[in-house]
């Protein structure tokens, strides 16, 4: 393996709180104490960030059964070119991921792609159907090890069944996290619920939606000690909820999506069904919150929920496309474009979200930081890169971003895996990792 030396780049790594000029040095596929590599390839960093690699807590990655729109290897590539180095896969797949041996798949699938570490997550329940519980304790003692359940895509309707499934993850620390959904109130909802919903004659999912199951959900970790994690925070409400309840000291985490920071409910008045999501684009005002809750920590992660589909599925009328888009390629440019570049936050506290912070909800040994010793999990990247988002150069066999044809700021350049080189010039090193 060869040995690098990231020269004169401005090192990040909030996990030490190190924010200076210098060089880090790989050997071996650790980050190595100091002093100079011998024979190693010199990378110039001058001008650009040396930052731990970047964890998504949460990847939709279809695998297994729909391989058409994504599977573990590209969205893997997907995830090196945005500056990944772990993802968390989501359980919604086919089969669900509810068994150890579902888990374990996608998890050898993952080391197979050797591109990033692939995190399974389990499904809370048996099918995604809310009612029976899946085999919890035996995916997280198979070689997935699995550390996060949730049922992404529905929210637990049963509260007795969300309470009953947080007095077991308890017991082994691990986290359950939710996807915030009153299924009564957001049934049959295409869109956020507002004045806009009625002038497009379209079904709203009201804010209410999201706040009732994340306040039920808060409620039920205080009175199980469990770890609770709100996927895709999108309303203001949500964020009161959170500062609150961590006021209070209840053992809660959140995660907001770049669309859910960048965008609004304005973007659906030409029923464009690539700006369909779930939870929805919400109002400038849900924005806005969004983006306070990033900076004064009461969200502690930037995730993509990203989610590809097939051209003929988001080619459908809206009432019938699928929710979700792309994420892992433009996270980071978004992050810098619509957070840092306004001032809304620090590049610091931009790594932090996208890396040091998952990693700690998600117990990552190795990554999240720059430390001598550890495996050397890694991002360079330019933070004044000027580009536009080409859909058609993406890794992922779909197409559905919203930020086709925009300009943004903050590109990828290099990142590392385990000390491998993963994406050279912002190009993915495919089958470097056999
Ligand atoms: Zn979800």
């Amino acid at each position: 393996m060869s040995d690098f030396v990231l020269k004169g780049g401005r090192i990040v790594d909030p996990a030490s709180g190190r924010d200076e000029t210098g060089d880090v040095a790989i050997s071996d596929g650790v980050v190595a104490d100091s002093g100079p590599v011998s024979d190693a390839t010199v990378i110039d960093a001058t001008g650009m960030i040396v930052a731990p690699g970047f964890v998504d807590m949460h990847t939709h990655v279809r695998e297994p059964g729909r391989e058409d729109e994504e599977t573990v290897a590209s969205a893997s590539a997907g995830a090196a070119a945005g500056g990944y180095t772990a993802i968390c896969a989501m359980p919604n797949t086919d089969p669900v991921a509810d068994a150890a041996s579902v888990v374990e798949q996608v998890w050898a699938l993952g080391r197979e792609a050797g591109l990033v570490e692939v995190l399974p997550a389990g499904a809370l329940s048996k099918g995604l159907e809310g009612r029976k519980m899946a085999d919890l304790g035996e995916m997280a003692r198979s070689l997935a090890r699995v550390r996060l359940f949730t049922d992404d895509g529905h929210g637990v309707q049963d509260s007795l069944f969300a309470r009953r499934a947080m007095e077991y993850l308890v017991t082994f620390d691990a986290v359950y996290a939710e996807h915030c959904e009153d299924a009564a109130l957001a049934a049959g909802g295409q869109m956020h619920e507002c004045p806009r919903s009625m002038a497009l004659g379209l079904r709203g999912i009201p804010s209410e939606a999201e706040e009732l199951m994340a306040a039920r959900d808060i409620a039920l970790a205080k009175l199980t000690g469990c770890r609770l994690h709100l996927l895709h925070v999108s309303t203001r409400g949500t964020v009161e909820l959170m500062r609150r309840a961590k006021d209070d000291g209840v053992r809660v985490t959140a995660e907001a999506t770049p669309h859910h920071f960048t965008l609004t409910e304005e973007a659906l008045d030409e029923y464009d069904p690539l700006m369909k999501v779930n939870p929805p684009l919400r109002e400038e005002d849900d924005r806005r919150a969004i983006v306070e809750g990033l900076a004064d920590g009461t969200i502690d992660a930037i995730a993509t929920d990203h989610a590809p589909h097939a051209r003929e599925e988001k080619d459908q009328e809206f009432t019938y496309a699928p929710p979700g888009m792309l994420g892992l390629e433009t996270a980071l440019a978004l992050t810098i474009t619509q957070l840092v570049e306004p001032g809304h936050l620090p590049l610091t506290r931009a790594v932090e979200l996208l890396s040091t912070a998952p990693a700690r909800i998600l117990g990552m040994d190795g990554q999240g930081a720059i430390r001598a010793g550890a495996p050397a999990n890694l991002v360079v990247l330019d933070p004044g890169a000027r580009w536009t988002v080409e859909p058609e150069t993406f890794q992922s066999p779909s197409r559905n971003t919203a930020f086709a044809g925009r300009e943004l700021t903050g590109r990828v350049v290099h990142t590392f895996f385990r000390g491998r080189q993963t994406v050279r010039d912002g190009a993915v090193l495919h089958g470097a990792l056999t």
